[in-house]
């Protein structure tokens, strides 16, 4: 058993809108470039180095078909998806705030949720030990109308509703550890008890009124939403200690069928829309956490989606610490960065800090 890996060179041809970062360029803002911090680049990188390092050879390289419009229905309403493929046809466009697409954004939104949807599907049906899927454009920010974030469509929620039709899993748990708060899934799942959503997130980064500790699901999905905002500066440490003060217990009250990891890159040290300091380690760490928890639970049954994450020269350092630790591959890129971070991690009494901020997080969360 090993593990699969799902991407799509058109993934990388998803573009459009004029901004400079995260501002559109008007007035005094001068056009850059690199346009939004949402780029190919990072995603690239990453495939590129699992085959520089020849980490790739160890996986199960696949692809995947666009999610058909039935699966897409599940999730997002027939009027949503209409507006988003005539934009799309006519050139390309924005329905929402802050997630551009151009010509042909549609199938390729459609083909970064079907990369999703067959990465869980490939791990319910023992395909792989676990899979890893390369989505681009990210979905968590998506709610079932509303594109936000980059995010166009809401991969992961596709390929749960997916999965569920199929009649290959009932309990699903979303651990969300992009560094922005997983609005759009919280909202999809919002009043579903067999859907469980964790998401650990900057407090007030993206979306700025989403995210606190009080929004903890609706009707009978009360309970099934946990929101852990930390505050900016969390390193090494508070990650972990996030983990076992409260994803684990969580995951170990709900008893999933299988794990689904809202996998961003961007709680990173140097990512230019997050204020953390994880690190390739890090990641590593949360990993490790997450696939022993499925191990107890579900059979391993362990499914990451790329989300966010920022730092074209950074993220795929992390990005193959995670593949290492799912594949148990005996390939590594040492991290190049790694004796800079670990001399800016916080001091003991800063993680004494969010030590305490977790507790009192998890005591309002009933944990
Ligand atoms: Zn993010």
């Amino acid at each position: 058993m090993t593990t699969a890996f799902f991407s799509d060179e058109r993934c990388f041809w998803h573009g459009g809108g004029n901004y400079a970062f995260t501002l559109p360029v008007a007035g005094l803002v001068q056009p850059l470039a690199a346009g939004l911090p949402e780029n190919p680049e990072t995603k690239r990188r990453l495939r590129n180095l699992i085959e520089v390092t020849g980490l790739s050879r160890h996986l199960q390289m696949r692809g995947a078909e666009p999610a058909a419009r039935a699966d897409l229905l599940r999730v997002h309403p027939e009027r949503y998806l209409s507006a988003f493929q005539a934009a799309s046809d006519a050139g390309g466009g924005e329905l929402g705030l802050r997630a551009p697409f151009g010509a042909g954004g549609y199938e390729i939104a459609a083909l970064s949720a079907g990369l999703a949807t067959a990465a869980l599907r490939s791990v319910l049906k023992g395909e792989a030990r676990n899979a890893y899927a390369l989505s681009r454009p990210p979905g968590h920010h998506c709610t079932a109308d509303f594109p936000n974030g980059f995010c166009l469509l809401n991969n992961i929620a596709v390929a749960i509703r997916a999965a569920k039709a199929e009649g290959l899993v009932r309990r699903v748990a979303v651990i969300d550890w992009d560094v922005h708060h997983g609005n759009g899934t919280e909202a999809i799942f919002y009043d579903d008890p067999g859907v469980l959503t964790i998401s650990l997130h900057q407090d007030r980064n993206y979306p700025l009124d989403t995210g606190g500790v009080e929004a903890m699901g609706a009707g009978a999905g009360l309970g099934a939403n946990l929101n852990l905002p930390l505050p900016p500066g969390c390193g090494h440490a508070s990650y972990q200690r996030a983990m076992e003060r409260v994803v684990l217990p969580a995951l170990d009250r709900f008893r999933p069928e299988a794990i689904v990891v809202a996998c961003g890159f961007d709680a990173a040290a140097v990512d230019p829309l997050g204020r953390m300091l994880a690190t390739a380690e890090t990641f590593r760490m949360l990993t490790r956490l997450v696939m022993q928890a499925a191990d107890r639970l579900c059979d391993g049954r362990l499914t990451l989606v790329h989300e966010g994450g920022y730092s074209e020269v950074y993220v795929p350092f992390c990005g193959h610490a995670v593949l290492e630790e799912l594949s148990a591959a005996p390939v590594t890129a040492p991290d190049p960065m790694a004796a800079i971070l670990a001399r800016r991690q916080p001091d003991a009494r800063f993680d004494a800090f969010v030590c305490d901020w977790i507790d009192d997080a998890a005591r309002r969360l009933g944990l």
